[in-house]
């Protein structure tokens, strides 16, 4: 086996109450099932010695967003009790939450931690450009009240650079400084017309202007720290580092999921990925969604007969697949930023 497995990439929820246009609940609502994880299928269907070897969990998902899991907090607290220094990060839209529950959630947490609030406006209005049906005031409200109970947590605010908002990004920064955020993330998104003009048309109304779109065909970030708190998803990179040497030791090409920084996928029905692009429900990823259905799925087969499955040693070392391709190929693979970012 490969992969590594130090960083697990999880979507504890597909559920969302938001209609952002980009996301994959819009683009494909005909195969999204509204599902999510329990503590449950955690203690029994992950276990204790898998989530011991774990050094961080990114909680995002791909159809969802994780803080709509109903035993999300429960979740966390089971982990932390087997694997306390482990890196939780939660990646969030931040709407509809009670300040009950963010002051749980601010409990649970610790200085392992971080929270990424991803907030594309400064107000209602044009919070809700992209991130449509989303709600301003549970989200400043959730964000005061967990720094009220929880200043040990690293706290991200992450924009995505759109037309309506880069000409407004120091207001947005303000805010951010404001609410004693430790970093201020730019992303730089390619998901838009001037690279998938069949998807997003010629004239993509979203697209900010030239400079704000990478090239290439994987998002990049812009990182801006505004405190002088330590990062632990910083810390992890080392080890990033020091597979990617002895991988080209060996001669092999040290392609994210071998490396850790993407983190190995499960997702909220149970199934497991080698990333998250492998998993998204687009066309171009018929064949890995439909071996995950049952093949690669938790609540079908134990981890350790998932993870010693054949495939891993023949067919998935080919990189066939599209995402494969446009991401993981050799002349990407050269820039250690790329090969540590997430
Ligand atoms: S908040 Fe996240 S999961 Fe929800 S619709 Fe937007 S991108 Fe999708
Ligand atoms: S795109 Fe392919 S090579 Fe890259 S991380 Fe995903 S499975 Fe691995």
């Amino acid at each position: 086996m490969s992969l590594s497995l130090l960083h697990w990439h999880i979507e504890p929820s597909s559920i969302c109450t938001l209609k952002c246009p980009r996301c994959p609940r819009a683009e494909v609502p005909e195969s999204l099932l509204n599902k999510q994880l329990t503590l449950d299928f955690f203690q029994n269907q992950v276990g204790d010695d898998v989530i011991k070897e774990m050094k961080r969990i990114t909680f995002c998902g791909n159809d969802g967003d994780p803080i709509y899991c109903n035993e999300l907090i429960e979740i966390i607290q089971w982990i932390k009790s087997i694997n306390p220094t482990i890196n939780i990060v939660i990646i969030t839209n931040g709407s509809y939450k009670k300040d009950e529950w963010w002051e749980r959630l601010a409990h649970t947490l610790n200085k392992y931690d971080e929270i990424n609030w991803s907030l594309d406006g400064w107000n209602q209005e044009t919070n809700e450009q992209y991130r449509i049906n989303s709600e301003w005031g549970s989200i400043i409200s959730g964000i005061k009240t967990f720094k009220k109970f929880n200043s040990s947590t690293y706290t991200v605010w992450a924009m995505i650079a759109f037309k309506f908002n880069e000409n407004h990004i120091d207001k947005i920064k303000r805010i951010a400084i404001e609410h004693s955020f430790d970093c201020f993330q730019l992303t730089l998104s390619t998901k838009f017309g001037s690279k998938y003009p069949q998807a997003y048309g010629d004239n993509d109304a979203l697209e900010p202007s030239a400079e704000m779109v990478p090239e290439g065909h994987r998002f990049k970030r812009n990182i801006e720290i505004l405190s002088n708190k330590r990062r632990r998803t910083e810390d992890i990179k080392s080890e990033y580092k020091k597979k990617i040497f002895e991988l080209k030791d060996k001669g092999v090409i040290p392609r994210l999921c071998l490396i850790g920084n993407k983190g190995v996928f499960l997702n909220s029905r149970g199934e497991f990925y080698p990333c998250c692009w492998t998993a998204t429900r687009y066309e171009h990823n018929a064949k890995w969604t439909e071996a995950s259905k049952k093949k690669f799925n938790l609540n079908e087969r134990t981890f350790d007969e998932i993870i010693n499955d054949e495939f891993w040693s023949n067919e998935f070392l080919e990189f066939d697949n599209l995402e494969c391709r446009t991401k993981c190929s050799s002349d990407k693979l050269i820039s250690i930023d790329y090969m540590t970012e997430w």
